[in-house]
Order: C-alpha cells, then structure tokens, then sequence
C-alpha cells in the first residue's frame, strides 16, 4: 500500500511568483528536451548500423549532457514543489540493498572515467524500509556523483549501509577535495555553491538541498564530516520502525 506524506512547511516562507516562474520555467525546458533525447536516441541507433565511429561520439555526447540537463530540471522542480509544500512521498517496502547495489552499477561508468575505485559495503542482511525508494535513490545518487565529480581522477569512493539500533545508516565517502567548516552550514541549502574553484564544476547546487527534503520527509537526518583536501564522508539516518 503506497500513502502519501507531505512536506513540512518550509522556514521562511518562499517568494510564491518566483516559485512560480521556476515551475513553468522546468516545465517549459522540459517538453523540447524530451523530444531531443527521444531524437538523439533514434538518431544514435541509425549511426549504430551505419559504424560511422566519429559520430556515434557526438551523438553519444548529445545523450549524455542531455540527460544532465534532464536531472537538472528534475531536481528544480522538486525543489519548487518542496518550497511550496507539494512534494510528496509515495511511501512503499523498499528492498534497500538493491537499491544501493543497483546505484553501485548505475556509477561504473562514472568512476572508470577519472579511474577511480569504487567500494561497495552493503550486507545482506539489510532490513526492508517503508519508504520512497525513487527519491531514496535519488539522493543517494546524488551524493555518490558528487563524490566522483569533488574528486580528482585516481581518488576513492565508497558507499556503505548497516543497520544502528533503530537506523539505518547509509554513508557516501570520498578523499576528494573535502569542505570546510563554514561551506558545511550552507551545503544544504538551495543554490549553495561553495567556493569559487568549485564553479568549474557542472551543477545548480540542488541536490543536497533536495537530498535534505527527502530524507527530512523520512523522518531522518543527514549530514556531512568533512575537512578540505581529506575528503567528505555524507550520512543518511534513517529511522527504522520500532
Ligand atoms: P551541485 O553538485 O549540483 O552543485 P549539490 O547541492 O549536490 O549541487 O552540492 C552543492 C555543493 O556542495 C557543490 O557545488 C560542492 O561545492 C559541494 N559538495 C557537494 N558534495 C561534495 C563532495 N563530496 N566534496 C566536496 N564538495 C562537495
């Protein structure tokens, strides 16, 4: 049985126009995309059987940054609909461990990029949670490519679960560039972009913020230790059924 859960009203109360303007904004940008990603993937499958190499990597490239801009919107209008309290849970059994596994598949590629290794922690033995398992995967997610993308080539990454007492505990480390202290209060706000060097870096600087919505929806919290040039640890609490 799926139920639904609503956000909790957000503090400060957002500029409702603007939320707005981002809603159909997304919206808007959305629409085109899709029909570019559905042409680009037709086009990429004639290329397949023609063998033209050269442009089976452009149109490969087209796909893949097209995709980026796809999660970009998605995250935009979930955090809209976070702001304005229309975001909702649809809370299910969620099979954490493929789950986590799966994520562990979905990031190969990512990490093989910049040669980095990945390590997976997931045991066996980890309990179903009620929960949103599309958005749980999304904030993992999230956290695990901004572990590869905050980490210079040939660095380590590792995704961890166990279950502690009542939680269970989901950790995404790195010995990438690392945090600071006065960055870490901002992280998990919308549009925190920390410093300067980090611009070069593709993203809006919503997924940690829309991280923090889903698990906060879950009851749980999240947080990060981290210290510049050591790398970051990010954990997810979250609470088991007593
Ligand atoms: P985005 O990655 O799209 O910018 P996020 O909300 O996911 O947005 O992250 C916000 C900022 O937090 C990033 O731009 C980056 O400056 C910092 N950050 C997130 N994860 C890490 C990490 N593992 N190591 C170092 N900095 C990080």
């Amino acid at each position: 049985m799926e139920t639904e859960k609503e956000t909790p009203a957000p503090a400060g109360k957002p500029d409702e126009e603007w939320l707005r303007f981002l809603d159909t904004l997304s919206h808007e940008l959305k629409t085109p995309l899709t029909s570019i990603i559905a042409a680009a993937g037709l086009l990429a499958e004639e290329l397949e059987e023609k063998g033209e190499e050269s442009y089976q990597k452009l149109i490969k490239n087209i796909i893949h940054n097209s995709h980026i801009l796809e999660t970009r919107l998605t995250e935009l209008l979930a955090i809209v609909k976070a702001g304005d309290g229309r975001l909702r849970l649809q809370i299910g059994p969620v099979d954490m461990k493929s789950l986590l596994q799966g994520i562990g598949w979905q990031m190969a590629p990512l990490v093989q990029k910049k040669s980095q290794t990945l390590a997976l922690d997931i045991p066996e033995s980890l309990p179903i949670f009620q929960g949103d398992g599309q958005r749980l995967e999304q904030a993992v997610f999230n956290l695990m490519t901004n572990a590869s993308k905050f980490t210079p080539d040939g660095g380590s990454i590792s995704l961890r679960a166990r279950q502690r007492i009542t939680e269970l505990i989901i950790e995404v480390q790195d010995n990438g560039i690392g945090i600071s202290k006065e960055e870490q209060t901002k992280l998990f706000k919308p549009y925190a972009r920390v410093n300067a060097d980090r611009q070069k870096h593709p993203g809006l600087g919503l997924g940690l913020a829309l991280a923090k919505q889903v698990v906060d929806l879950h009851g749980g919290r999240i947080w990060v230790e981290s210290e510049p040039g050591k790398g970051s640890i990010f954990v997810i609490a979250l609470p088991l059924p007593k």
